[in-house]
C-alpha cells in the first residue's frame, strides 16, 4: 500500500507561489495531486509553476487577493471549472507588519486580520459546497507559534494566528458530519520572505534558533510533510487539531 497517496485529488494552496506555500504545493503535487497555487503576484506564480512542472507535477496558477471575498469565490469557481472538483484546501497566505501595539494604524491592523484569518473563513466557505459534492474534504490552515504566544512586535499577527487555531477547531467540529476535516499547522520560525528582515540580522537569527530546542529554524519541507499527512487519508481520524512543527518550541 502506498502511504500519503493523493492521486486524483485536486488541491488549492493560497500563497502557494513562494516560501512555505510552495514547499507544501510541491509535497502535495509529488504525492499525485493536481495543485493550484494562488497568489497576487503573477511573476511569482509563473516562476513557481515552472519549478513544479519541472518535477512533473500537474499544476496551474491563479491570481487571487484573499482579502477580497469576490476574488476568493472566483478562485474556487475557477478551480472547479478547470478541474471539476476540489479535495484539499490549504489556507496559507499570510502577512505581517512588525510594530509595537500602539504604533499600528487601525487599517494596517485590520488588514493583517483580513489576510491571515478572515481569508481562511472566506476560502473555506467558498469550498464547502464542492467538498460536499465529493463526499468530504481537507482544510489545512497555517497558524504560527504566535497562535499560542504573544509576538514581541506583532499584536495583529498574534491575534489573527490565535484565531486560526480557534477557527480550525470550530470548523473541525461543525464540518465533521460532512467528512470535512479541518486542522491547523503551527510552524516555528522558517527562512522565508516573511522573516528575511529578522534572519538577516545574525544576532536575531541566533536568538530565534535558540527558541527551538532542536537547534535550527524550520524548513518549508518540515511544514510540507506535516501538510501532506493532514491532506492524506492517513490522518483520517484527526480533525480540529493543532499540529506544532516547531522543533520543540511549544514544549518548553
Ligand atoms: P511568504 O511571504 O514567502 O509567503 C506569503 C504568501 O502569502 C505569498 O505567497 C503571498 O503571495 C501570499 N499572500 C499574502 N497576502 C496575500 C493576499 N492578500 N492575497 C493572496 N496571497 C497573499 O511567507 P511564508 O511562506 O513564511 O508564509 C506562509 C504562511 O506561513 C503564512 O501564513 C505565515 O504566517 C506562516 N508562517 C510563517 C512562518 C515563518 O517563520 N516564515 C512561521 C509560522 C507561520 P503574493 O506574493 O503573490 O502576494
Amino acid at each position: 500500500m502506498k502511504l500519503f497517496d493523493l492521486t486524483e485529488k485536486v488541491a488549492l494552496v493560497t500563497g502557494g507561489n513562494g516560501g512555505i506555500g510552495l514547499a507544501m504545493s510541491k509535497a502535495i503535487g509529488e504525492a499525485g495531486a493536481t495543485v493550484v497555487i494562488a497568489g497576487r503576484n503573477e511573476e511569482k506564480n509563473s516562476q513557481s509553476i515552472k519549478k513544479l512542472e519541472s518535477l512533473n507535477i500537474k499544476c496551474k496558477s491563479l491570481i487571487v487577493d484573499v482579502v477580497d471575498e469576490t476574488s476568493c469565490n472566483q478562485l474556487v469557481d475557477n478551480v472547479i471549472s478547470d478541474f471539476g472538483k476540489l479535495n484539499i484546501l490549504v489556507n496559507n497566505a499570510g502577512t505581517n507588519i512588525r510594530k509595537r501595539p500602539e504604533e499600528y494604524d487601525l487599517d494596517e491592523w485590520k488588514g493583517i486580520i483580513d489576510t491571515n484569518l478572515i481569508s481562511m473563513f472566506t476560502c473555506s466557505k467558498a469550498s464547502f459546497k464542492h467538498f460536499k459534492d465529493v463526499g468530504g474534504g481537507k482544510i489545512i490552515n497555517i497558524g504560527s507559534m504566535h497562535s499560542l504566544f504573544g509576538a514581541p512586535l506583532g499584536s495583529a499577527y498574534s491575534a489573527s494566528k490565535g484565531g486560526v487555531v480557534q477557527l480550525s477547531r470550530d470548523m473541525g467540529v461543525n464540518l465533521a458530519k460532512f467528512n470535512i476535516r479541518v486542522n491547523a499547522i503551527c510552524p516555528g520560525y522558517a527562512y522565508t520572505n516573511l522573516t528575511t528582515a529578522l534572519t538577516e540580522d545574525k544576532e536575531m537569527e541566533k536568538k530565534l534558533i535558540d527558541l527551538h530546542p532542536l537547534g535550527r529554524l524550520a524548513t518549508g519541507e518540515d511544514v510540507a510533510h506535516a501538510a501532506l499527512f493532514l491532506a492524506s487519508d492517513e490522518s483520517s481520524f484527526i480533525t480540529g487539531a493543532l499540529l506544532p512543527v516547531d522543533g520543540g518550541y511549544t514544549a518548553k
